[in-house]
C-alpha cells in the first residue's frame, strides 16, 4: 500500500522520482493533508541520495483548482498533521492562527521546495489556479502541456494575490499586474513568451518529454547540479525577491483581517460568483 492517500510517488527511471497529485475527483484540489503529503514526498526525495531530479505531476483532466475551499471556515485542523515550522500558534485569536497556518503551509512549503537544492521539474496540464501556481512556481523548470491554462483570481476574492507572490519574477511587473488585476486566464503560449515555462509539448507527448529531460539532467554530477540551483537561486535573490515576497505576505494577511472584520470571511465574497461565495463561507 502506498503511504500517501493523496499522492502517488513513483520512480520512473534511476535516478529520478515522480510525484503525482491524486485527487483528480477533485482537480487536484490542495486541502491540508495533500500539502503535507506533498512535503513529505518532497523531503523523502531530497534525503533520498539515489534521487537526482524529482519531478511534479497531476493525475486527471488539470494539474490543480488550488486550495480546497471546501475546508475553509474548519481550519482548525493544524493538530492533526505532523507540523514543521516553528511559527505555530494555531489556535491563537483573531489573525494570528490564520496567519500561523499560511506561514507554515503556504509560503512556508512553497520557500521550502523552491529551495530543495536538487533540479525539480513540474509537469502541468489543463488548468492551473491560483494555489496551483504555487506548486509550480518553486519547481526549477516548468514544462506544459498544449491545452495548459494559468489563472489567479484572488484580487477578485478581495485578496491581492496567492500567498508566494512570485508573479513579478515569474511574468515581469506589467503582465504581474495584468493578471492580478483582470483574473483573466493565461495560456501556455502566452506564458512561455513571458519566460514562466520552459517549454510547451504537445499533451500525448508530455510526459515523455519530461522525463527525457529529467533523464538528461540526472546524467550530470549531483554535486554541480546543486550548486548550479543555488547560483541561479541566490542571483533572483539579490534582487530583493525574499524580502518583496514576505511584504506581499504581510499584506496578504491584512486582506483577510480585513475581509473578517468587514464580510465576516477570509475573502470579499462581492467579486465572487454566489456558487463560490457560498462555499467559501461555510
Ligand atoms: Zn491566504
Amino acid at each position: 500500500m502506498s503511504e500517501f492517500e493523496t499522492l502517488l510517488y513513483e520512480r520512473p527511471a534511476d535516478h529520478v522520482a515522480r510525484i503525482v497529485l491524486n485527487r483528480p475527483d477533485t482537480r487536484n484540489a490542495q486541502d491540508t493533508k495533500l500539502l503535507y503529503e506533498l512535503n513529505a514526498a518532497f523531503d523523502k526525495a531530497a534525503q533520498d541520495d539515489e534521487v537526482k531530479v524529482i519531478m511534479l505531476a497531476g493525475n486527471g483532466p488539470h494539474f490543480s483548482s488550488g486550495h480546497d475551499l471546501r475546508e475553509a471556515g474548519s481550519y482548525d485542523n493544524m493538530d492533526e498533521f505532523d507540523t514543521v515550522g516553528t511559527w505555530c500558534g494555531w489556535h491563537c485569536a483573531g489573525a494570528e492562527a490564520q496567519m500561523a497556518r499560511e506561514r507554515e503551509i503556504y509560503i512556508g512549503f512553497s520557500e521550502r521546495w523552491r529551495n530543495i537544492p536538487k533540479p525539480t521539474i513540474a509537469v502541468v496540464h489543463g488548468k492551473v489556479i491560483a494555489g496551483g501556481l504555487m506548486l509550480i512556481w518553486p519547481c526549477d523548470i516548468i514544462i506544459a502541456a498544449d491545452d495548459a491554462m494559468f489563472l489567479d483570481n484572488t484580487v477578485a476574492m478581495g485578496v491581492g494575490g496567492v500567498e508566494y507572490f512570485a508573479h513579478p519574477w515569474e511574468l515581469g511587473h506589467r503582465k504581474a499586474k495584468e493578471m492580478l488585476f483582470t483574473a483573466d486566464w493565461l495560456t501556455a503560449e502566452q506564458v512561455e513568451k513571458l519566460g514562466m515555462i520552459n517549454h510547451i509539448v504537445p499533451k500525448d507527448e508530455l510526459d515523455g518529454f519530461a522525463l527525457g529531460m529529467a533523464e538528461k539532467i540526472a546524467q550530470k554530477p549531483m554535486f554541480a547540479l546543486k550548486l548550479a540551483k543555488e547560483a541561479v537561486n541566490a542571483a533572483q535573490d539579490c534582487s530583493g525577491r525574499n524580502n518583496a515576497m514576505q511584504t506581499a505576505f504581510a499584506l496578504h494577511h491584512v486582506a483577510h483581517s480585513h475581509n473578517m472584520q468587514v464580510h465576516g470571511m477570509l475573502v470579499d465574497p462581492t467579486g465572487l460568483s454566489p456558487a463560490v461565495a457560498g462555499k467559501a463561507k461555510k
